[in-house]
């Protein structure tokens, strides 16, 4: 049986990858933090089948023992903050967990299990203020925020290792994915809660921050996570943007997560410009994903209009419509 060890396995993209894996026919260990609480709602459904490692990216040694523990033939390091505000907040804490954190985990597993696949999770923050569009693997890279700084280390130490150590190691160089998953202080979620909850009677407005901004907005998140499985089975390790390659507004995306509920984004949605990333951040990304097309045979399955509708098939009544992105 193939062994996959998963850091961040109670997040978003780590408990998506955890159930792909199962029904893949691996055994899975998890890598959490230990925390007051351990309810991890992600894993629900797995929980009985993904083994729970205590380790800190933090700490070398407690990565060291959970991948002796797991012997792990494929390690994912999806552990990192991924909220890009707040690391201009928390900017030390950011490149420790994000850029030492994975360094931490690439010379662990290269002093335990040498021979295993290692699939980093980097960010298109690495290109942050692009000189092109869209990007690719060659694009230089330009980070603005902490969080895309410390993406970009991790993304040349993965690089380094390989080269140096010869181990399996990938990046994948992930745009936007979005699911039911991510906290409310995303975009996507937010507009689709908040377009809920109005629906529901349960509020009046949705405030947002800029209108005209231009994200390219991958998903569901299986979709690029099944490609990252695909990466690590690759014969030779390489770096593969993941993304959609077009970018919608979020005027747009209030637009289609309104309409599902009947209702006019005009009247409920407010601009709050305290609530703006500012210019300085938010370029040109969108990604060029033909490399992981070309040798990969990876396709989105799923489009923008496809990732903002109903969760249950059809047409929701008034009041009942929640998007694929939404409350439940
Ligand atoms: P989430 O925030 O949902 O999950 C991240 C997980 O990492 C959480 O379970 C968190 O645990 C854990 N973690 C954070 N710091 C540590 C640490 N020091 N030691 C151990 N575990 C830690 O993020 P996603 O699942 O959405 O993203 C997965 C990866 O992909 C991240 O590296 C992210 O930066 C990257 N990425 C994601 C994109 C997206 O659109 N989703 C786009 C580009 C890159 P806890 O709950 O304890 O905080």
């Amino acid at each position: 049986m193939t062994c996959a060890l998963i850091t961040g396995v109670a997040g978003q993209d780590g408990s998506f990858m955890s159930v792909l894996l199962l029904e893949q026919g691996y055994e899975v260990f998890g890598v959490v933090r230990r925390a007051t609480s351990e309810r991890y709602e992600n894993l629900d459904g797995v929980r009985d089948r993904v083994e729970l490692l205590h380790a800190d990216l933090l700490d070398e040694l407690s990565l060291v023992r959970a991948l002796e523990i797991a012997r792990p033939d494929e390690v994912y390091n999806l552990a990192a903050p991924s909220f890009v505000p707040l690391s201009w907040e928390q900017p030390v804490l950011t490149a420790e967990f994000a850029a030492v954190g994975a360094t931490a985990l690439l010379e662990a597993v290269r002093l335990t299990v040498p021979a295993a696949r290692v699939y980093q999770a980097a960010s298109s923050e690495i290109f942050g203020d692009p000189i092109d569009a869209p990007q690719n693997e060659s694009t230089p890279i330009m980070h603005v925020a902490p969080y895309g700084a410390a993406k970009a280390y991790s993304f040349f130490i993965v690089r380094s290792f390989r080269r140096r150590y010869g181990l399996h190691a990938s990046s994948g160089i992930l745009f936007n994915h979005e699911s039911p998953r991510r906290p409310l202080d995303f975009l996507p979620r937010k507009v689709a809660h908040g377009a809920a909850r109005i629906a529901l009677g349960l509020g009046l407005t949705l405030t947002v921050g800029d209108l005209d901004a231009l994200p390219d907005w991958g998903g569901p998140v299986a979709t690029s996570l099944g490609r990252s499985r695909r990466r690590t089975q690759q014969e030779e390790p390489d770096d593969y943007v993941i993304a959609s390659g077009e970018t919608h507004s979020v005027r747009e995306l209030v637009e289609c997560a309104f309409e599902h509920v009947w209702l006019d984004w005009r009247e409920h949605v407010e601009v709050d410009e305290s609530l703006l990333r500012g210019k300085a951040e938010l370029h040109n990304l969108v990604g060029d994903a033909s490399k992981a097309r070309d040798r990969l045979g990876w396709e989105r399955s799923v489009d923008f209009t496809g990732l903002v509708q109903p969760a249950r098939g059809g047409r929701p009544r008034p009041a009942e419509g929640v998007s694929r992105l939404g409350v439940w």
